[in-house]
């Protein structure tokens, strides 16, 4: 074999294995947590007004009249916050700044398994702290275990699991842990509270947001996250200088400048959510309480691969995770009530109900 040029902690890395994105007529595409709604009609005005001659030049590098809406919602200055090209992006910088070698991370299991890979590319080590089976309830002696690390991940609600750690125990973590503690709030839109304002009490924390799932945005690549000014300052000397363009930006703020669609669509995804957990639950499945915009559930024969490859050969798609702790499960998308539906009967029909 000839030499790798690679370093060692690449070559031995696998890599992220994003959900599919198949192109396929009268596909229902329930796997990567897209919003069923369209984005805001005030994006969609935007982009029609949008001045296609401005994008000679390059954009605001700092993104601020982003940072300045987003700091106004959520009570905290400019200086809180960074914008990215996806929360994806954030995570990079994240992982760049806060491990190395010495510098172990804490995730839990299962959680976003993007975060290990970025642990990877630094040649970090992981602290990996499973999750109770079932109840998906964070260990208890999770602050001892983690008391070598400088970062810990806690996605809330978490993915894929959908489940809601309590507030008051990531409230102790945050006070307690020495080191930085980021919450991944990719889905807290659909959920009933939130851990912004955490940011104001510890200047350890932070939290992060995108535009992906709630504002029907993934195909645009856009994330915010907000933090102590401190923390913030070292995040951009990480950024590329222009790591959001000119249209994300553009398009970013007038989504988020309507929080009453945003409002309308999470409700609509929530009770549409409860209606499919209730019918899953009718069939035998075991489905995880969620606060998110999908359903953690385990079929009658707690089969996840046979449940993905038989919806799948119906051309419904759902996320399936193999090993230990979510081989037994599929990870569901709440899609518009038509496509729940068809779901659903396709379900009956394999499970016999
Ligand atoms: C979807 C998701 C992200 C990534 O969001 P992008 O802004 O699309 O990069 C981050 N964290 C979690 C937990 C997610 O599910």
């Amino acid at each position: 074999m000839k030499k790798s040029y690679f370093r060692p902690e690449i070559d031995a890395m696998s890599g992220y294995a994003p959900g599919g994105q198949p192109v396929m007529e009268n596909l229902v595409k329930l796997n990567t947590n897209e919003n069923p709604f369209p984005p805001s009609g005030n994006v969609i005005r935007a982009l029609r007004e949008f001045d296609s001659s401005s994008l000679r030049r390059y954009p605001d590098p700092a993104s601020n009249r982003l940072r300045d809406a987003v700091a106004a919602r959520w009570g905290y200055r400019r200086e809180n916050v960074i914008v990215g090209n996806g929360s994806d992006d954030l995570l990079t910088m994240i992982f760049r700044a806060f491990t190395a070698p010495d510098k172990p991370m804490a995730m839990l299991f299962p959680s976003y398994s993007l975060y290990a890979e970025l642990a990877a590319m630094q040649n970090a080590p992981v602290v990996r702290l499973p999750l109770a089976p079932r109840t998906f309830a964070l260990p208890e002696n999770l602050l001892e275990r983690i008391a070598d690390c400088n970062l810990l991940m806690l996605t809330r609600p978490n993915a894929p699991t959908g489940t809601l750690f309590p507030r008051a125990e990531v409230e102790r973590i945050c006070r307690e842990f020495d080191g930085i503690v980021v919450i991944d709030e990719a889905y807290a839109d659909f959920a009933p509270d939130n851990c912004m304002d955490l940011v104001g009490k510890f200047a350890n924390v932070i939290v992060m947001r995108t535009f992906s799932k709630s504002f029907s945005l993934a195909g645009l690549r856009l994330g915010y996250a907000v933090a102590d000014p401190v923390v913030v300052q070292g995040l951009m000397k990480l950024k590329d200088s222009y790591n959001s363009d000119r249209l994300a930006q553009l398009l970013g703020e007038a989504a988020f400048s309507d929080g009453e669609t945003l409002a309308k669509h999470c409700r609509e995804i929530c009770a549409e959510r409860e209606r499919l957990a209730c019918a899953l639950r009718g069939i035998g499945f075991f489905v995880a309480d969620s606060a998110a915009n999908f359903l953690f559930a385990s079929p009658p024969d707690r089969d996840g691969r046979r449940c993905f490859e038989e919806v799948r050969r119906r051309a419904v798609i759902v996320r399936y995770f193999p090993g230990d702790a979510t081989g037994e499960y599929v990870r569901i998308t709440i899609g518009t009530p038509r496509e729940n539906r068809i779901l659903v009967d396709f379900l009956r029909e394999i499970y016999g109900k």
